[in-house]
């Protein structure tokens, strides 16, 4: 494994005569960044070093970058110099723009010949609407490519000790919803079934509604004893972890009021919090996480 690694290398060596470093990205074999094209890339959770070689690849070569709130903003200051940065998230207190009108301010951009680089938080398809604005694109005609990134959900958990799956603790991870458009709980999801299908459910948009959702999950089966763990600002400097149980989280939330965004774990894979809590205050002093 490990030869094969150092072959790889060996070869992007040859092919280009030069030593690996960041200043390649422009050069094969990336991608090209033709004009009127949409890129939807994922920044993942926060920690600059958490983000793609195709997103800072995208940054290297954009026109515009239209971001959201959940992006960190020190990773903005890789986007080449003389690009545009266009927010596109919520703004002192004023509500965020509709995604209709984000859709068709993408296609405004690419029709006027621009290399947009839609950046999101975490993986733009893993409750980031990349979904719905990649459809408004294809129906369009623009052209676009899918840049994953790292989710909070496993990567902002993994700052926190906590993995998403372990042999000892499940065999399967429920990743849901705490609220839905409306920013209700949300109604047509099978709560009976979550609440015993997966040993760990792993909750974006959680903390609103969460003594809500674990008087469901408890009357339809979850133990009122099952570990609760709430992630906050995960894989940045100010990452907190709170815990409480199923049957106390609404009160811990009212009283403790954790910072958002969090992401909410319910389940025993926070068992391996204690051994496995690598993220000290000496390493969060490091920029690129
Ligand atoms: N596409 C994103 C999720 C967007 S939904 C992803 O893949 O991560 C927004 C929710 O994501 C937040 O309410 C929170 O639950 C979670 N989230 C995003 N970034 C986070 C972070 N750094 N720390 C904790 N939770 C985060």
């Amino acid at each position: 494994m490990i030869n094969k690694t150092t072959k790889t290398v060996a070869s992007w060596e040859a092919h280009s005569g030069k030593a690996t470093g960041f200043a390649k990205l422009d050069e094969e074999p990336f991608p090209h960044f033709a004009e009127g094209w949409v890129w939807l890339v994922g920044a993942g959770p926060g920690a600059p070093g958490l983000m793609s070689l195709l997103c800072y690849h995208a940054m290297q070569n954009c026109d515009v970058v239209v971001y959201d709130a959940l992006v960190n903003p020190d990773m903005l200051r890789w986007v080449r110099a003389g690009a545009e940065l266009e927010y596109a998230g919520k703004r002192g207190g004023k509500p965020s723009p509709v995604q209709r009108d984000i859709s068709v301010r993408l296609i405004e951009l690419a029709h006027a010949g621009k290399r947009v680089l839609r950046l999101k938080g975490g993986d733009p398809f893993m409750f980031g609407r990349g979904g719905e604005e990649s459809q408004s694109l294809a129906k369009a005609g623009i052209p676009f490519r899918i840049v994953p990134g790292i989710s909070s959900g496993i990567g902002g958990l993994a700052y926190a000790g906590i993995p998403v799956t372990h042999r000892d603790t499940n065999h399967a991870v429920i990743f849901l919803t705490g609220h839905d458009a409306t920013g209700k709980m949300p109604a047509n999801v099978n709560w009976q079934a979550i609440a015993t299908a997966a040993p760990v459910i792993v909750m974006y948009m959680g903390v609103k509604n969460l003594g809500e959702i674990a008087e469901t999950l408890m009357k339809a089966g979850r133990p009122a004893d099952h570990p609760v763990t709430m992630v906050s600002n995960a894989s940045m400097p100010n990452q907190s972890v709170a815990s409480t149980i199923l049957s106390e989280a609404g009160e811990f939330v009212k009283n403790h009021k954790p910072p958002t965004p969090a992401i909410v774990v319910i389940g025993h894979a926070s068992d391996w919090r204690e051994l496995l809590d690598w993220y000290s205050p000496a390493l969060k002093d490091n920029p690129i996480g």
